[in-house]
């Protein structure tokens, strides 16, 4: 076996976390960080908002300086890519034929955009998870330009709203009944259909593809619906799968998502993994879950990373997740699934609304909270999460009441 060495595959929000909480951690081995995209790791969000927009450029959203990797020794490996792992030998194979010892491994490798098939011989056709996808997109877009975007999920709808003010003909198409469906519930969705439709974009939910026409580059969407879209381009956003294939071919459990238990260790003990690509238990909810989120990356690959360096911790930390649509500052913590009664603060039928919170309940025990430009709601419903609480519906309702006197009953 290779002397004391980590190596981390997947170079984003939770290989980096990792690899600089393994030092912090005090490991004193190698720590090599390989990452298939070139460029130097940088903040996923953006790339549908200011990214998208102009607003930053690819400097502006680095995770870290390299000088943080320099200062760290931390071995950037950027442009490779992990074919293989053998368990058996501690070893990774690279795309180079190279071999890379370790004692310690970690699996931080995200996700990968779930494709439509009708879309994939057409030029014209975009999905938004990289640097790179995005400049390719970036240089499509021009005023009066026909956008049409297949998916209401986050993404869809964030690049929806940079579009519409960059003054394209925005379209966007969804086959449930109602936007965001899978992530959130029917008020928050209504108040995002109004906001996007007085923005100017084009929603079409309860819609499925039928087919794409055109030639080289698709011209016409037809849908379920009987209507006919025409197109300049087409951005897909339908979803995200988990990047398992490596984890799966080196023989770990895997189940829509590389099972991990709460100290992000893999079903091998010298393998541990993070982020997008993981299914761990919530101690909070008693479920296991995949979280697609930067929260979730970065604290889970600290677990991991305080772990790998002899400690026993638990990963039990309430997940939250944040949106930018316009002038929408949405931030949403906990996992709403399962709740019976929304409790709302503030107005959240306007579309021009100030600003409101909706409390997502079991019975009296608060599950989760969608805040629309609320980030004192926000900030007390993480620690209400956390201690499992049951605020009572009238004080969360009421705006003559602080949020911060919530917590002084628990
Ligand atoms: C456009 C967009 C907007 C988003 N907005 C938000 C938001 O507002 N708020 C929020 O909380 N979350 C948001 N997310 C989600 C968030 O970015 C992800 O949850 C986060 O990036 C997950 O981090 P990760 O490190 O687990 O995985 P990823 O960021 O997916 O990184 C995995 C890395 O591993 C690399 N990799 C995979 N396999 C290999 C291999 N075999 N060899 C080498 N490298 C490999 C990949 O190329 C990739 O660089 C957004 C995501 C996108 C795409």
């Amino acid at each position: 076996m290779a002397e004391k060495s980590c190596v981390i595959i997947g170079a984003s929000h939770a290989g980096v976390s990792l690899a600089l909480q393994l030092r912090k951690e005090g490991w004193t081995g190698a720590i090599r960080l390989i990452g298939v995209e070139p460029e130097l790791p940088y903040h996923r969000p953006p790339l549908s908002k200011d990214f998208l927009s102009g607003a930053k450029t690819l400097d502006g959203i680095a995770l870290r300086p390299r000088k943080s990797f320099e200062d760290n020794a931390i071995e950037l490996l950027l442009g490779h890519e992990a074919v293989a792992i053998n368990p058996a030998a501690h070893s990774v194979q690279l795309q180079d034929g190279s071999e890379m010892p370790y004692s310690q491994l970690a699996l931080c490798t995200g996700s990968r955009v779930r494709r439509l098939p009708e879309a994939e011989r057409f030029a014209n056709v975009f999905y938004i998870r990289t640097a790179a996808d995005v400049a390719r997109l970036s240089a499509q877009l021009a005023p009066g330009k026909r956008a049409l975007i297949i998916g209401a999920g986050y993404i869809g709808l964030e690049a929806a709203a940079v579009l519409v003010k960059q003054q394209l003909d925005v379209t966007v198409l969804e086959m449930a009944d109602r936007i965001l469906q899978r992530v959130t519930g029917p008020i928050l969705s209504a108040y995002l259909e109004a906001v996007h439709t007085a923005a100017g974009v084009h929603l079409h939910t309860a819609t499925g593809i039928k087919a794409i026409e055109g030639g080289t580059n698709a011209e016409y969407v037809i849908c379920t619906d009987g209507n006919r879209h025409a197109a300049d381009l087409l951005i897909i956003g339908i979803g995200i799968e988990p990047e398992t294939r490596l984890a799966a071919a080196a023989g770990l459990e895997v189940e829509q998502g590389i099972v991990v238990d709460s100290h992000a260790r893999t079903s091998d003990l010298c393998i541990f993994a993070a982020g997008d690509c993981t299914r761990h238990p919530s101690l909070l909810y008693g479920i296991s879950l995949r979280l697609e989120s930067v929260q979730n990356a970065t604290d889970q690959a600290r677990v991991a990373a305080a772990n790998m360096a002899g400690k026993a911790i638990q990963y039990d930390a309430v997940p939250w997740f944040w949106s930018d649509q316009y002038t929408v500052k949405l931030q949403t913590a906990g996992i709403h699934s399962g709740y019976d009664n929304v409790v709302v603060r503030g107005d959240a039928t306007d579309p021009a609304s100030a600003g409101f919170a909706l409390f997502y309940r079991l019975g009296e025990r608060l599950l989760a909270v969608d805040c629309v430009n609320r980030p004192k709601e926000f900030m007390v419903s993480k620690q209400l999460l956390k201690l499992g609480a049951q605020p009572v519906a009238a004080s969360l309702r009421d705006e003559s009441q602080e949020p911060a006197s919530w917590l002084q009953t628990f």
